[in-house]
């Protein structure tokens, strides 16, 4: 594997300037349209599966991070507060999505019939990362966060788990991920943990159950400050392991926000607090895709899917017409006029555009495309709409093939 930084700039996926700042990597033309298609599958996985999408701001009022407890355990990794006037209160850039998705939890009363209840948001949050960390999209300082909170009774939480590990798999699955492993991370000793000895253990009991048939492995030492959780690691190009996808147990947050809704019996309760992220950070999950893809991306998520390339100044027109059509047929395209055919064909390869479609003369006066893949195979011509509807068939599947099934 390829250290991804080297890749990001040779594909010019994303860039870092000083001017900017170190760990706050900015995202190019390509690494954000690849970006963005990886967003859109995952808020497209996660309706289906009955969540509800919300937006909330990156930063908010000291008091929130002290109830969330953030400010308690967690105040090294926060960058300072920020006063503007005598008068304001202190805002703070939030290091976590938590706090704001419990007052989406109470913005107003909750019945039994609600829950689960689960609330997602791919959104920003921050940490204040020592510059000598910091690289690449994998350590940043701006992070952006495929995250949800489902808020659950007790006894629907090994339920709730087991289906989020599904949507995990899934996700890997479409995205090309390869697990390292799966770890079931466990308190430490030490007093950075909330909660009492009955809760954790309760917690652990339930993550163990959902995990029964998962080979995995126990880290003790690796849970959050407010509960256990499960990891799944991933192995970076160094050899270094890091956690990708996360499901979390929380008992504590519920009772800092008073969460309750109402049950059958007319009773107040708690809900306990699921947090899961299905690929982790866009950041860490690029840094990642970057390396295991060598850059070459499934076509569902290629910057550009389909260069089209015409042999001579003859088939320009056609060739403009033919990108047009991918256009709005929903596919991204663009016509390469410069150099020679063969030097054309291997820029193509060297960008890892999964589809490269040949415009000869006989081609353009019957309408047909060559579709040459990046891997090296070529495709007999084809009518101009066929070439289109193969290369849609494989993004829509989310397959990490360049031909459809058969
Ligand atoms: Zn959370």
């Amino acid at each position: 594997m390829i250290d991804h930084r080297r890749l990001g700039r040779d594909l010019d996926l994303f860039a870092t300037d000083p001017l900017s700042g170190a760990g706050l990597p900015i995202w190019l033309p390509a690494g954000a349209a690849a970006r963005h298609a990886v967003e859109e599958y995952l808020r497209d996985l996660e309706r289906r599966a009955g969540y509800q999408q919300v937006y909330t701001p990156p930063l908010g009022r000291r008091e929130l991070f002290e109830v969330s407890g953030h400010l308690g355990y967690f105040a090294a990794e926060m960058f300072p507060p920020m006063r503007l006037g005598e008068a304001d209160d202190e805002l703070m850039l939030r290091p976590a999505l938590c706090p704001h998705h419990a007052l989406v939890y109470r913005s107003r009363g909750r019945s039994y019939r609600e829950l689960p209840l689960r609330v997602s948001e791919i959104g920003g949050m921050y940490r204040a990362e020592r510059s000598g960390v910091l690289g690449g999209l994998s350590r940043v300082r701006a992070i952006t966060l495929n995250d949800a909170h489902n808020f659950c009774t007790l006894e629907q939480v090994g339920q709730e788990v087991s289906e989020i590990l599904r949507l995990i798999r899934a996700a890997h699955a479409a995205l090309g991920v390869r697990p390292a492993g799966v770890r079931l991370s466990l308190r430490g000793s030490g007093e950075k943990y909330v909660g009492d000895d009955a809760q954790w253990a309760r917690a652990e009991d339930l993550l163990r159950a959902a995990l029964d048939g998962v080979p995995y492995t126990e880290a003790s030492g690796e849970a959050a400050f407010y509960g256990p959780k499960i990891d799944i690691q991933v192995r970076d190009a160094a050899e270094r392991e890091y956690t990708l996808s996360t499901v979390q147990l929380d008992f504590d947050k519920p009772e800092r926000f008073d969460l309750s809704y109402t049950d059958a019996d007319g009773e107040r309760r708690r809900p306990v607090m699921v947090h899961r992220s299905l690929a982790g950070s866009m950041e860490r999950l690029f840094a990642y895709l970057i390396e295991v893809h060598g850059g070459a991306f499934p076509p569902w998520y290629a910057p550009v899917q389909l260069v089209v390339l015409p042999v001579g100044d003859g088939q320009a027109e056609a060739a403009v017409d033919l990108a047009r059509r991918a256009t709005e047929a929903g596919l991204r395209a663009e016509v390469d006029h410069s150099g020679s055919l063969g030097a054309r064909v291997r820029e193509a390869v060297r960008r890892r555009i999964p589809y490269a479609a040949v415009v000869g003369a006989r081609e353009a006066a019957d309408g047909r495309v060559a579709l040459r893949l990046r891997d090296g195979r070529s495709l007999e011509p084809q009518p101009a709409a066929e070439a289109i509807g193969l290369i849609s068939a494989v993004v829509a599947a989310h397959s990490g093939d360049l031909l459809p099934a058969r």
